[in-house]
Parts: structure tokens; C-alpha cells; sequence
């Protein structure tokens, strides 16, 4: 069965968006007239670059790896459905755990495979013997998990992600680093060690370029020829390739300060909710909040309904999931202050 993967409509411009995970920053504008005014050399007529060789080397230079080793994607949405697609037919199963990125099971659905899933959803308790012991019995062909977890913000010790390598080792295991930058801790240095890595990231998240659509798989030179053989051609358009080109060459600077901006707000934030659980102790069922190394913050609220119509009523949309959690991006300063009040609000009038 196909889900309901929970995509949103952000035309809603009058709302503070807190639910897509994306930087809440936009482009400086001088920078973006400057990179505009290079556009203007850009053929229209032809199709992009294919392979994107100049993005390839800028993203090389960032990831340190070297060209060979990355097949661009339309998003890390595309690659991720390329490794799916390539290697789940019917019957076929992927291994993850719960919560995790909805899209592993929609991309798993729409080729008829089968999604296995390791519970993470108690307190973020990973069992590595558990989940590695579910693979075996399950016979699984892809291991599939987000580092750090969305929507959790859980983070995998490197330790634990090479025992699962040793453990699945004629099998694929695909590590999504979407949030890697706001952890820091990345296993693309192991892709020669371990053929049955792959690892994919995207621009969309701390990179703040969600809108161009442009995401990276990583893996060792046999993986990308064999994959490349599979990638739709030109699926990233030319406006995308030369923006985030000189974004990646230029822009590290801005990108470092924005990540130290946000994982400030992250923790000031996450320190701030906790305080609002613990004023609601004599109700433990009340709300509860998870420590996270992305750049969102999950909870679980027993009135889970009345609190993102809370933030509704402010103008202000936050993630809600199908049971009773939820996920609060981080923002600017102002706009993660709004979260704290409107929690305080709420949490006053329940308790
Ligand atoms: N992986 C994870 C864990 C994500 O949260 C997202 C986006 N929400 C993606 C991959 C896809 O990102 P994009 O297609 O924008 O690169």
C-alpha cells in the first residue's frame, strides 16, 4: 500500500513554516544578484550536464572524495529512490527503523517490496543486536536508516554503523546524511573499506537550498558506475548545477555560521522545552521532548491535536505525525522564542 507521506503545501507564506526542516535562512541578497547576473550565460537551449562533473568536483572538494565516487540527484530524494529501485522488487525487503524518512517506505511500496522495521521509538533505545538479528531473519537486501534520525534527531554511534557494515556485508547499506552538518560525524571515509556502503546528502538542509533540488550518493567508483547506468539523464536542471556549484565553492564561510546559529538555537531550545515538561511532571503523560543532533526537535504531547492547533492559532506550522508526536524546526532566534511561548501558553492552561 502506498502512504500518505505527509508532503506539505509551503504556499502558505503567511505562516512561520517550522515543519520542513529547511535553513531559515535565505541566500544574502547582494550574493544573489551577483549569481544571478552568472546566469545570464546559461544556454537555455540545452539540456544540463548530465553527470554534473562541475557540481561533482565542487561537492568533491566539500565531501572529500573525489569526483568518481558521487552520482548527482534531483534532490537526495532521486538517489535514494535509485538504490531502491535499482535492487527492491516484489517481495523484496528493506530494513529501517520506526520513526523514520516516510520516503524509504513509499519508494519501497511503489517497486512492491517489503519495509521491516526495528522499533527506535522507545526513548531513542537502539538495540544494535536486535536490529541486526531482525535484518538476518528477515533475509533483508537493503539496510536503510537516516544519521542523524529524522524525525527524531537520534544519531548512530560510528562504531554501531561499521558493526552493522561487518554485519550485512553482501548486502547494501545506505546511510542518509541529509543532517549530517548539524552532527558532524560522517561515515563517507569508509566507502572504500566497506563496498556495501553508500551514503547520500543533500543541499536542501543546512546548505539552506531546498528550492534547487539537489542531493549527492556517495559509494565507492564500482557502485557509482554500476548506478550510473540506472540515473534518469539530466536530472539536475542547469540553473541548479551553477547555483549550487558556486554556492559550494563560495559559501562554506556562511555555512559554518549558520550551522553554529542553529545548533545554539537547538540547544538553548531543547533546554527551554525541557524546563516546560518538567513544570508538568505530576502529569508524565503530558508532554515530553528529545535531545537532537539535527536541526529539529521531536516531542510527544498526550493532547497532541490541541497543541499543533495551538501553534496553528499563531500562525506558526509544526510537523504532526499520525500518533502523538510531533517535530518543531529550528529557527532564527525570534522565531524559536515563539515556540517557547506558545508551549508556555499551553502548558499553563493544561496543567
Ligand atoms: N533524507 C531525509 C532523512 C530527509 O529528512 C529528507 C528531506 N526531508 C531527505 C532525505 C530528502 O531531501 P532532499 O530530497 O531535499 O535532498
Amino acid at each position: 500500500m502506498i502512504k500518505d507521506v505527509g508532503i506539505y503545501s509551503n504556499n502558505n507564506k503567511d505562516n512561520l513554516l517550522l515543519n520542513g526542516n529547511e535553513s531559515p535562512k535565505n541566500i544574502n541578497k547582494d550574493k544573489y544578484f551577483k549569481i544571478l547576473e552568472k546566469l545570464k550565460k546559461v544556454d537555455l537551449n540545452r539540456y544540463p550536464d548530465t553527470d554534473g562533473d562541475k557540481l561533482r568536483e565542487a561537492y568533491s572538494s566539500y565531501a572529500g572524495v573525489s569526483l568518481d565516487n558521487i552520482i548527482i540527484g534531483n534532490g537526495s530524494d532521486e538517489v535514494i529512490n535509485l538504490v531502491i529501485s535499482k535492487n527492491i522488487q516484489k517481495g523484496d525487503k528493506l530494513l529501517t527503523v520506526t520513526p523514520d524518512f516516510v520516503m524509504y517506505d513509499f519508494y519501497t511500496a511503489l517497486n512492491e517490496g517489503n519495509v521491516t522495521k526495528y522499533n527506535l521509538d522507545v526513548d531513542n533505545y537502539f538495540n544494535l543486536e536486535e536490529f541486526i538479528g531482525l535484518g538476518k531473519r528477515g533475509n533483508v537486501k537493503i539496510v536503510m536508516f537516516s544519521n542523524p534520525n529524522n524525525p527524531t534527531g537520534f544519531a548512530y554511534s560510528k562504531e554501531n554503523i561499521i558493526k552493522i557494515l561487518e554485519a550485512f556485508k553482501d548486502k547494501i547499506v545506505l546511510v542518509d546524511e541529509a543532517y549530517y552538518e548539524f552532527n558532524g560525524e560522517s561515515v563517507v571515509s569508509l566507502i572504500d573499506e566497506y563496498p556495501n556502503l553508500i551514503v547520500t546528502r543533500t543541499l536542501s538542509k543546512a546548505w539552506g537550498l531546498a528550492a534547487l533540488r539537489v542531493g549527492f550518493l556517495i559509494s565507492n567508483k564500482d557502485n557509482i558506475s554500476e548506478l550510473s547506468k540506472y540515473k534518469t539523464p539530466y536530472n539536475v536542471n542547469t540553473i541548479s548545477q551553477e547555483i549550487a556549484s558556486i554556492y559550494l565553492k563560495e559559501e562554506v564561510d556562511s555555512l559554518n555560521e549558520n550551522l553554529k546559529l542553529i545548533i545554539n538555537e537547538r540547544e538553548r531550545l531543547y533546554t527551554e522545552l525541557k524546563k516546560i515538561e518538567e513544570s508538568a511532571k505530576s502529569n508524565k503523560e503530558f508532554i515530553k521532548f528529545y535531545k537532537s543532533k539535527a536541526n529539529f526537535i521531536f516531542g510527544r504531547a498526550e493532547n497532541k491535536e490541541e497543541l499543533i492547533n495551538a501553534f496553528r492559532e499563531e500562525k506558526v506550522t509544526i510537523r504532526s505525525f499520525e500518533d502523538n508526536s510531533f517535530r518543531i524546526t529550528v529557527g532564527l532566534t525570534e522565531e524559536n522564542n515563539k515556540v517557547i511561548e506558545i508551549m508556555k501558553y499551553f502548558a499553563k492552561q493544561k496543567n
